[in-house]
């Protein structure tokens, strides 16, 4: 217990923010775990977030949830699934997997249950990367974006291309990849998306991370670097000249 003359003695007081206690020395501060700090940590520790990002996009795929009602943080902290998502967040994290949900995908493609889910039985990993192979096609990451490109300069007239690339902020990108919307190989060689968010969003790192969460930034930046010829297809697709009518 601290008395109030060895806070007077130090001369300095650090307070708990959440059970506002308070403390002499910054060691003592620093070790002192309330339920309420702990449930905070646990909340902004990056590993948990991971996990219920995670947990959110499972529970999608499954169609636990409608659209509109995704589960908040609370709810995943008291979900019996948690331990499952917070060790599912750490093996995707230590295997390098390209993307944690890709992987996520594959599992409820293959309806695995949540004991398998961090399996690092080689045979099965192997199955997951012949799987994402499928998903890494320089052509179909270049039709998907384009399409998205059209379909935004579809919705008002006398849009251009240049103005859907000036337009897109580091935030938009990652929704964007987010959604699927702009996919790797573009987001990691076509100019006018690198420039955008390499150039901007090298001052957000929180964008910056929440990408790398979605894609793995260290596995893309080796394969395109690997692929020249995939770049190549990536220009050529994303600047076909347009035949979209606009009236
Ligand atoms: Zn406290």
């Amino acid at each position: 217990m601290i008395t109030e003359t060895d806070v007077g003695e130090i001369g300095r007081i650090y307070k708990c923010q959440f059970c506002s206690k308070e403390f002499a020395r910054k060691s003592w501060f620093i070790r002192h775990a309330c339920s309420k700090k702990k449930k905070f940590e646990e909340k902004t520790d990056i590993v948990v977030q991971k996990a219920f990002r995670l947990y959110v996009y499972w529970m999608r795929g499954n169609r636990l949830i409608r659209k509109s009602r995704d589960p908040d943080i609370e709810a995943f902290l008291r979900s019996p699934l948690k331990k499952a998502f917070i060790r599912l967040a750490l093996f995707t994290q230590e295997q390098g997997l390209v993307s944690a949900y890709t992987y996520v995908d594959w599992l409820i493609k293959n309806k695995t249950t949540e004991r398998y889910w961090c399996d690092d039985d080689v045979i099965k990993l192997d199955g997951f990367r012949e799987f994402i192979g499928v998903h890494e096609d320089a052509t179909d990451h270049a039709k998907i974006t384009r399409r998205e490109v059209e379909k935004w300069m579809l919705e008002k007239p006398d849009r251009t291309v240049e103005e859907f690339y000036s337009s897109l902020s580091p935030v938009r990108i990652l929704a964007m990849v987010q959604q699927r919307k702009i996919r790797p190989w573009v987001l990691f060689t076509y100019e006018p998306v690198v420039s955008r968010w390499l150039d901007e969003g090298i001052y957000n790192p929180e964008v910056f991370y929440r990408i790398n969460d979605i894609v793995n930034c260290a596995y893309w930046a080796d394969k395109v670097a690997e692929d020249p010829e995939g770049s190549d297809i990536v220009t050529r697709i994303m600047e076909q000249a347009w035949s979209i009518s606009q009236t």
